[in-house]
């Protein structure tokens, strides 16, 4: 198989990233999560109390040289995990506190320009599936597969709740839509990259669509491109 890159934009909680995870299985090459990335950052600010919005871009620079994002493979759950500066902070990244907090932290421009830079070189000379944002108009322009997911907001708030309730999040429904609306329009409506679905992007509305169809759909798409 042809090493090539497949960008998947949409907003939140649309299965982005179980479409990703699976084609990249499919195809042999690596899922990056680049929401765990901002995620990750996110945590690290939050801890450390850094008033980054107040920080010039060498400052900001200064401080991401010291948070290393990393993705390990968990050989029992048979999941990727994320790593910040050697910790596993998978679960503290998805709770409320981050999920809260990150579609702002993703508005800076620095951590931004950062962000982008560490996904394509982490991305180089590999194929890759990047799940994200803005990975088919900004990080992945030229990306030979670009693909943008939607979902009816009801549904994708039932399956976010559905999957924070079986990993034992007490959090109610009511907070899962305010989340969800929240970070649908902060990321859409921010100056940074906003959320958009590139030009020559395919739109694939996955309410009502199985997993297992879903990934039939985007492999014919990949097929035929390469
Ligand atoms: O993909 P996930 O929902 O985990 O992303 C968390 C948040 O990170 C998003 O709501 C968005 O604010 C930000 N994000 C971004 N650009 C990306 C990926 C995520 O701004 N490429």
């Amino acid at each position: 198989m042809k090493s090539i890159t497949i960008a998947i934009d949409g907003y939140s909680s649309c299965g982005k990233s179980t479409l990703a995870k699976a084609l990249a299985k499919e195809l042999g090459f690596t899922y990056i999560d680049s929401g765990a990335m901002y995620r990750a950052v996110s945590l690290y600010i939050k801890r450390s109390k850094i008033p980054i919005d107040e920080l010039s871009s060498k400052e900001v620079k200064e401080i991401l040289a010291d948070v290393q994002i990393e993705f390990k493979w968990n050989r029992e759950t048979m999941l990727s995990e994320t790593f910040l500066n050697g910790e596993n902070v998978e679960n503290e990244i998805r709770g409320k506190e981050v999920s809260d907090s990150v579609s702002k932290i993703a508005q800076n421009k620095n951590i931004r320009t950062i962000l982008v830079e560490r996904q394509r070189e982490m991305s180089k000379g590999r194929g890759v599936v990047m799940d994200g944002r803005d990975i088919g108009t900004k990080v992945f322009p030229k990306a030979e597969v670009k693909i943008f997911m939607t979902a009816e907001p009801a549904i994708r708030a039932e399956r976010r709740y559905s999957e924070l309730k079986a990993k034992g999040d007490t959090i109610t429904l009511e907070e899962v839509i305010e989340n969800i609306r929240l970070r649908d329009y902060n990321d859409s409506t921010r100056k940074e990259n906003p959320l958009r679905k590139a030009e020559d992007a395919i739109e694939i509305d996955n309410s009502f669509i199985g997993q297992e169809e879903q990934l039939g759909m985007v492999l014919k798409i990949v097929h035929e491109k390469i």
